[in-house]
């Protein structure tokens, strides 16, 4: 721990969704232990007994992390299945604005900087009113930032749809996007959230910096192109903070026994995990697929198993047992019976962290979403993208891209069902194959260098880190002079 931080006091605005808030807590803590920093955690949450309050119960690092919940009243206004999450979202935070703006008010001790997520940029006037130091935490990549700050030039430069462009999306210095592959807001231009998406692009530059999720060597071009490049310079000179990977404690999780003894008889690095996410929901025709695809591949596999419907995931508890042939109707018939040595079906939501770090795994199918994605890049494991929604896309072309630690299907999953035997060879190539041993090697590698980056002796994001809170002091020291 630095013990030069002179007392500092931070807010972090969280916005609703344990999506949003982990991050969040992830980064208090970290503030706390590496830094002995005070963070208030100003959560908008949506009320009742949501498991963001649950989360906000967790204990905290050395008392230093207080959370104080800014519950939003009515939204049923906002529930209105046509609006779109990131309309939804960031209505949510321009509801919650009057309780930011009191909760700070009310603070005894007024923090020394506010750092937001990506839907709380409205909150900067309440930054300027109290002359605080602002940064936006994105808890996401240095690429993603760099779309979302350009989007507003590329608006004026494309017109149609961005997904009918025939040639990739191109930002300066940075590696270009494809058409398909831009995030949900970009996927129609008519809609509100688009509007919302670009106005967040306009608001990431006025703050003093943005903090990241990523760390510099996993991302170097694109974070040296913020920091070189004129055109991208023209768009936003604050500097980009890269802390990462900030991930959650494998102590944190407890396997369920009978999970445990299976892995500890599986041979090292064999087994796939299959799991997208907290929000992945597949159709039945894919379902069928991926089962037939995980069978035919011959490999062990653990898979997080939710029902293909439109989204109720609630009616998806079933447990693997002998006479259960008929119930999952989207698994083919005697499905499990043929993978009973071979596989586990978990369902509805698996301890992560807690599977991928154990020693018999060998690959992740994942959806890509960035948490999952470090996860996996912590546990040194190549993974499977099946990139569904948000940024994913853009993760799995990173991932298979430019760092190579990824296959994928052919074609994107959300525009085409998956045949089972592309699975089959997705699947063996990345346990088996040559191909594989190679991501393997290079995940393995990328994981020494995600420890060495937040490292205390002069890891690169542990610097960012230092640099930050060394900017928050000396303008504190400017206030108090
Ligand atoms: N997660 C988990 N078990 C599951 C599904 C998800 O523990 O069955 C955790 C996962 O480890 C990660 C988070 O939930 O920390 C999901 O975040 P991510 O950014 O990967 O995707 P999202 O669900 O937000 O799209």
């Amino acid at each position: 721990m630095s013990g030069s931080s002179n007392n500092l006091h931070i807010a972090i605005l969280s916005s609703p969704g344990v999506g949003h808030l982990i991050p969040v807590l992830l980064l208090a803590n970290r503030l706390a232990a590496q830094h002995n920093i005070k963070t208030t955690i100003l959560a908008v949450t949506t009320g009742g007994a949501s498991s963001e309050s649950s989360l906000l119960k967790l204990p905290n690092e050395e008392g230093l992390v207080e959370t104080v919940e800014l519950p939003l009243g009515d939204i049923s206004h906002l529930m209105n299945p046509s609006i779109q999450v990131v309309t939804r979202l960031c209505m949510m935070l321009r509801e919650a604005l009057p309780l930011v703006r009191s909760a700070i008010a009310s603070m005894g001790r007024k923090p020394d900087a506010l750092i937001v997520d990506l839907f709380g940029t409205e909150a900067l006037p309440i930054a300027l009113e109290y002359d605080l130091p602002k940064y936006v935490y994105v808890p996401s990549t240095a690429w993603f930032t760099a779309l979302t700050i350009y989007c507003p030039v590329l608006d004026g430069e494309v017109k149609g749809q961005y997904v009918d462009e025939r040639d990739y999306l191109k930002i300066p210095g940075c590696k270009p996007v494809r058409p398909v592959d831009v995030v949900d807001p970009m996927l129609n231009r008519h809609d509100q959230q688009y509007v919302e998406y670009l106005r967040q692009g306009k608001e990431f530059t006025l703050f003093d910096g943005i903090l990241l999720n990523s760390w510099e060597e996993l991302e170097s071009k694109t974070l040296e192109a913020f920091r070189e490049n004129e055109a991208l310079r023209s768009v936003m000179t604050a500097p980009l903070y890269p802390i990462g990977p900030l991930t959650r404690p494998i102590e944190q999780e407890v396997l369920e026994n009978g999970l445990m003894d299976w892995l500890d008889k599986q041979p090292n690095q064999s087994v796939l995990l299959v799991s997208l996410g907290s929000g992945g929901v597949l159709s039945q025709e894919q379902m069928t697929e991926l089962a037939w695809g995980l069978e035919l591949s011959q490999q062990r596999f653990i898979w997080v198993v939710r029902t293909p419907t439109s989204g109720r995931v609630d009616d998806a508890f079933f447990t693997r047992d002998e006479g259960s042939e008929e119930f999952p109707g989207y698994l083919p018939s005697g499905f499990l019976t043929r993978t009973r040595n071979t596989g586990v079906l978990v369902p509805l939501w698996g301890q992560q962290v807690k599977i991928l770090s154990h020693r018999s795994m060998g690959g992740f199918l994942t959806h890509c979403g960035w948490n999952s994605t470090l996860e996996s890049i912590v546990s040194g494991l190549p993974m499977i993208a099946w990139p569904l929604y948000a940024e994913q896309r853009m993760n799995a072309a990173l991932l298979t891209e430019e760092i190579g630690v990824a296959l994928r299907p052919e074609e994107l999953p959300t525009r085409k069902v998956v045949g089972r035997e592309e699975i089959e060879k997705l699947v063996r190539t990345l346990i088996q194959g040559e191909d594989g041993q190679v991501m393997r090697d290079k995940v393995k590698r990328l994981k020494i260098s995600a420890a060495n980056a937040l490292s205390e002796i002069s890891g690169s994001s542990h610097k960012s880190m230092c640099q930050i809170l060394s900017d928050i002091r000396n303008k504190r020291a400017q206030m108090i002079d």
